[in-house]
């Protein structure tokens, strides 16, 4: 249950440090503190196997989970064939690339609308994703995670829904969850808490397994039109947002595990690793809630019968549930009666001390 933090390329403050070349990302990204690095193919996978093999030793010293970012040009729902067809050999290669790199996960933009409805460029793009999984099969890809990632402009196919049926086609396929983008295509759509658990629920139900919580997420503030994305920005805007701090802490409360790729614009080491920084310190306990809590527990009749439904329903069970912070999490969603927990009297004291954070008891 951890999350990994990374940058998209390069930050400034990189140059800035008299860093110079690829080798060197891996120990420049563990010195800001960071677990991951997305390295950038948006204009064409050009890595030469040495190379990858130099960072991909680089990546080992330093711990630095490495994945990629898929040429922009795939166009998975394009109404010129020839072009739709050739998002296979970008996905190929990509693949080839990452595999070098040492990572698993390719990330991709599935292209745009153009003059269809987007119900015919969705299934466009549905069938490029079948072709794409025979294609990566066939090659000895197989372990390649590949990752559709939500889009910025309205006429982009990459709404939440259209991304999540794309992973309904294989179910090695992962979301990657842009949140920035999601927040510019709606005009600010994600702004408390609750506009975030929304997108993790829907997540959640369609996917119904691990790849809900172990998904990928790309995060930065982005300016948008009505048109929807206009430019990154860094964690100093003020306007547009979205916030990084309700999506951590639900992260933490629900034991998800993402790896978060930081895109601001020229400070994303800086900016994820204020995200890093946030989200450790969700786990600093107080110990007033602490006590509350167990006071609630002795005397509420609330907690009594969520601790009995729990005990009830643990035979019933269709759920394991391995953690506390799981528990608290289906409980607070009303869904414990699924739930089977491992009793034990810590685990009660455990999953009392984070429900009672997470209502602010
Ligand atoms: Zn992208």
């Amino acid at each position: 249950m951890s999350i990994l933090f990374g940058t998209a390329g390069t930050s400034q403050s990189f140059a800035e440090q008299g860093y110079k070349n690829s080798v060197q990302v891996p120990e420049y990204t563990a010195k800001m503190g960071l677990d991951a690095f997305e390295y950038q193919c948006g204009r064409g996978v050009r890595i030469k196997e040495e190379l990858a093999s130099k960072i991909r030793a680089q990546a080992a010293v330093h711990g630095i989970y490495f994945s990629l970012h898929a040429p922009y040009y795939i166009s998975m729902s394009s109404l010129e064939e020839e072009k739709r067809l050739n998002s296979v050999d970008y996905i190929l290669q990509s693949a080839a690339a990452i595999r070098a790199l040492g990572g698993q996960r390719v990330i991709f933009h599935s292209g745009s609308c153009g003059k269809q409805s987007r119900e015919a460029a969705l299934e466009k793009a549905l069938d490029t994703m079948h072709r794409i999984v025979a294609a990566v099969d066939e090659a000895g890809f197989s372990d390649i995670v590949l990752c559709p990632e939500t889009m910025g402009k309205v006429g982009q196919l990459g709404t939440l829904d259209e991304v999540l049926a794309l992973c309904g086609v294989d179910k090695r396929i992962t979301p990657c969850i842009d949140f920035g983008h999601l927040n510019a295509r709606d005009q600010g759509s994600i702004k408390t808490k609750a506009d975030y658990a929304a997108i993790l629920d829907r997540m959640g139900e369609v996917l119904g397994d691990e790849r809900a919580s172990k998904f990928h997420v790309h995060f930065s503030k982005i300016e948008y039109t009505t048109g929807g994305e206009k430019q990154h920005l860094t964690f100093a805007d003020t306007v547009y947002g979205p916030d990084f701090e309700p999506l951590l802490e639900l992260c933490y409360e629900r034991g998800l595990s993402p790896v978060i790729i930081c895109e601001s614009a020229g400070t994303q080491a800086e900016d994820a690793a204020t995200m890093k920084r946030y989200y450790q310190s969700l786990g600093k306990c107080r110990p007033g809630p602490l006590k509350r809590a167990r006071k609630g527990l002795k005397n509420s009749r609330f907690w009594g019968r969520i601790i009995t439904d729990m005990s009830v329903n643990a035979r019933a069970a269709s759920l394991p549930l391995n953690s506390s912070s799981q528990a608290a999490a289906l409980a607070a969603q009303g869904r414990f009666g699924r739930a089977r927990i491992n009793f034990n009297w810590r685990i009660i004291y455990d999953f009392c001390r984070r429900f009672s954070q997470w209502r602010n008891f």
